[in-house]
């Protein structure tokens, strides 16, 4: 059934393709079937005409001095914009209305470093700092200027909240109508921050599968045409966004390699593409060649990936989702497979922890820090604590935590515990009682 509904997808998409393929996006070259490797030209498609693989966005990367090209970087505007050669854009992306992300953050930090043991070096990377409060700006600017390409009139997305409110912003700098889809039950900062932009917003009675599966159907009918779904039929060019991170860290370390990198897991496209980009750099003499390790962070209550990891299989079992860390809640990974692989090849792990532990690194990481993490976050600095005492990762070697998105979308997770040391009267005698002073 669904192989079939994919093919007919495809096939579709195919045509649609030839009629595009005229398009240019800088150094985009085509797309690349990431199972068989069959060739396509760029077109909002993203499943192989063959084999049903995934499609990823192929280069022709710029060659020659990597000096040259280290300064061309340097010298560019300070967001993602600066790596506009390395990635599926115009090369006139930075004068187009878009929400421009990037060049968040990378924090040394030294007071959880010493409260974890961590003698190498670590960083938190906090993309808490982009336009609508979470790393999703950076996918959702380059699937933007795909859909621009296309001649999409309608920006669309499953999204398990923070997707949402990323699309919702970026269609109305950049001049799209949206319509955007998630699951009825997200947390209200993430539900008041969809709509506020003025787009259409639709709760789906079901889980974020249940909507993935929705927006799959409607890609297929002719109620969806001229939609673009950022992480759908324009997945390919999405997914390449996160490779801007990898260039990010790369760049605010001095062009260099970190020797290992803790990133949350949803579906999966995030760690797979910054892999991808941290490669790039190695190819294009950016960074030096030397190994790193790859780290994917689950929230117990969804772990399908790393339970996969720990019993050592390759096939990812879809879970129903339970869990406070709702932005990672995707039962059925897409990118699932090639996060085990990568984990595996890069001599890292995937680890989980559960929604206390998630609460209590929210709060490690505001205490020491400053970083006020959304519970993607909290996730990520849990399972980077666990992998520490677990022997998994190196407390010697530098370190980078990614902290994706804003606390405050998810104040729910730590309000029970969290609030005012005391209410007083305002008087000199309450607050020494209060024994407060000194
Ligand atoms: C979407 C999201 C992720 C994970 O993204 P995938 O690419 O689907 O793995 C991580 N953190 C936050 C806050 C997110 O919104
Ligand atoms: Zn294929």
């Amino acid at each position: 059934m669904r192989r079939k509904g994919l093919a007919s997808m495809a096939a579709q998409a195919v045509e649609v393709t030839e009629n595009a393929s005229s398009v240019t996006l800088g150094p985009a070259a085509g797309l690349s079937c990431r199972e068989c490797g069959e060739r396509f030209p760029l077109g909002p498609i993203f499943a192989c005409a063959t084999c049903f693989g995934p499609l990823e966005v192929a280069y022709e990367l710029p060659g020659g001095d990597p000096e040259a090209l280290r300064k061309q970087i340097e010298a560019g505007p300070h967001n993602i914009w600066r790596y506009a050669p390395l990635l599926p854009v115009p090369a006139d992306v930075a004068g187009k209305p878009n929400l421009n992300p990037g060049f968040t953050k990378l924090v040394k930090a030294d007071n959880l470093a010493r409260e974890l043991g961590v003698t190498g070096g670590l960083y938190v990377k906090d993309d808490s700092g982009n336009p609508t409060h979470s790393f999703k700006d950076r996918v959702v600017a380059i699937a933007v200027e795909a859909a621009r390409a296309f001649g999409f009139t309608t920006l669309s997305c499953s999204s398990t909240g923070n997707l949402a409110g990323a699309v919702g912003a970026a269609a109305r700098r950049a001049g799209f109508r949206s319509c955007v889809f998630i699951p009825h039950d997200l947390e209200a900062g993430k539900v008041v921050m969809a709509a506020v932009y003025g787009g259409d917003l639709v709760g789906i009675e079901g889980n974020y599968d249940d909507v993935n599966r929705f927006c799959s159907e409607l890609i297929g009918d002719p109620l969806g045409e001229g939609w673009g779904f950022v992480n759908v039929n324009l997945r390919p060019y999405y997914g390449e966004g996160s490779k801007t991170l990898a260039y990010e860290i790369c760049e605010q370390l001095g062009w260099r390699l970190p020797d290992q990198i803790v990133i949350p897991v949803a579906s999966g496209s995030q760690l797979t593409k910054i892999d991808k980009g941290l490669k790039e750099l190695i190819t294009l003499g950016l960074v030096e060649d030397r190994p790193y390790r790859i780290y994917g962070a689950q929230a117990e209550g969804c772990s399908p990936v790393s339970t996969a990891f720990k019993a050592g299989h390759d096939v990812v079992r879809p879970q129903k989702p339970d869990t406070i860390a709702k932005s990672l809640a995707i039962g059925n990974p897409a990118d699932g497979p090639y996060v085990l692989d990568i984990a595996r090849r890069t001599g890292g792990a995937v680890e989980d922890v559960n929604d206390e532990q998630v609460v209590d690194a929210i709060k490690l990481l505001a205490r020491t820090e400053g970083i006020f993490a959304e519970t993607a976050g909290g996730v990520t600095v849990g399972v980077t604590k666990k992998l520490i005492e677990a022997g998994l990762l190196d407390p010697t070697l530098s370190t980078v935590i990614l902290n994706t998105g804003d606390g405050l979308k998810t104040l729910d997770a730590v309000a029970p515990t969290t609030g005012p040391t005391a209410t007083i009267r305002p008087s000199l005698d309450a607050f020494r009682s209060a024994g407060l002073a000194g």
